[in-house]
């Protein structure tokens, strides 16, 4: 009979065939949070962005970079953040549905074990959870085109959000306040903010974080470390730390600097 269940596991276990992701291109895992719009207000999020649940977004992304060594790089905005797997990786044999799921459900756990560290006099009144993607990049040239994409989309989408809610905050209704925005152009969006604050840089000066989203990557820098077995002699050692950022990473500069991301 030990025969027969082994011949029924195989014979169920045939149903659930699912091929790994294509070999040698970089795995992008794409996660959004489901209905932010609502949980956000429901925890009393500053509009247009609240600097402590983007802190908390961030955190939680340096935990799976810490907890997933093939993610090499990450980038957030709003509820959102992409993780890239190394093109060789051979995490749960790339099968999406695996990566993905444990990707997803380890992010969001993080977010609400950590949720009192950044939000220490609010309770969470319902647990946060967000979906997950993934899409494989067949090259580090159309990674970069997908990672310059989402950074432009933060942009659009901050400019657009700092007008909107500056027009709120103002006296307008939402509605008036959408009406008013529909169809202005970059420049008329720039003069807006200008002449609703008083000063004309106002976009320019806001944190970095709302304006470029945040980066989060492996640095690999080296750092003189005291080696014991060496009876307190000074040697090099290559230290591997997860660091956020908030940086273009639309033009080359960035890349050029941080070679081995890519690699
Ligand atoms: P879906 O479930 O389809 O993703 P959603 O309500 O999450 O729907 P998104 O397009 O993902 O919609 O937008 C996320 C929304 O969450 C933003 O529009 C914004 O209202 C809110 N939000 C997310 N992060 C922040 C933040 N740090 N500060 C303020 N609001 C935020
Ligand atoms: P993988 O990451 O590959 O799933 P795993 O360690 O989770 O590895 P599973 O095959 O999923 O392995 O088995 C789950 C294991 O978790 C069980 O073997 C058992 O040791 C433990 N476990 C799960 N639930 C319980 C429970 N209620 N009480 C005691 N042990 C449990
Ligand atoms: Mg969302
Ligand atoms: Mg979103």
């Amino acid at each position: 009979s030990e025969d027969v269940n082994k011949t029924k596991t195989e014979y169920l276990k045939s149903f659930q065939y699912e091929s790994g992701l294509l070999l040698s291109t970089w795995i992008v895992i794409r996660i959004d949070g489901c209905h932010f719009h609502r949980f956000s207000e429901a925890h009393k999020f500053e509009k247009p962005n609240d600097e402590a649940a983007l802190n908390l977004m961030n955190s939680c992304a340096v935990g799976v970079l810490e907890e997933f060594n093939d993610i090499v790089f990450s980038y957030g905005v709003s509820d959102e953040y992409s993780f890239v797997l190394k093109k060789e990786s051979q995490l749960y044999g790339r099968r999406a549905s695996d990566i993905v799921s444990a990707v997803v459900s380890y992010f969001s756990s993080m977010y609400t074990m950590k949720w009192k560290d950044f939000f220490p006099h609010r309770e969470i009144i319902y647990p946060a959870y967000f979906d997950g993607r993934a899409v494989c990049y067949p090259s580090s040239h159309i990674l970069r085109d997908y990672l310059a994409w989402r950074q432009v989309d933060c942009h659009i989408n901050n400019q657009y959000n700092t007008c909107f809610w500056m027009l709120v905050k103002s006296g307008k209704t939402k509605s008036a306040a959408q009406t008013y925005l529909k169809g202005t152009q970059v420049q008329e969006k720039n003069e807006l903010l200008a002449q609703l604050s008083g000063t004309t840089d106002y976009y320019n000066k806001l944190p970095p974080m709302f304006c470029l989203g945040s980066s989060v990557y492996r640095s690999k820098k080296e750092k003189n470390t005291v080696d014991e077995k060496e009876e307190g002699g000074i040697v090099d050692k290559l230290c591997e730390k997860v660091v956020i950022e908030y940086c273009n990473i639309i033009e080359p500069s960035f890349w050029e600097a941080h070679p081995e991301i890519l690699d």
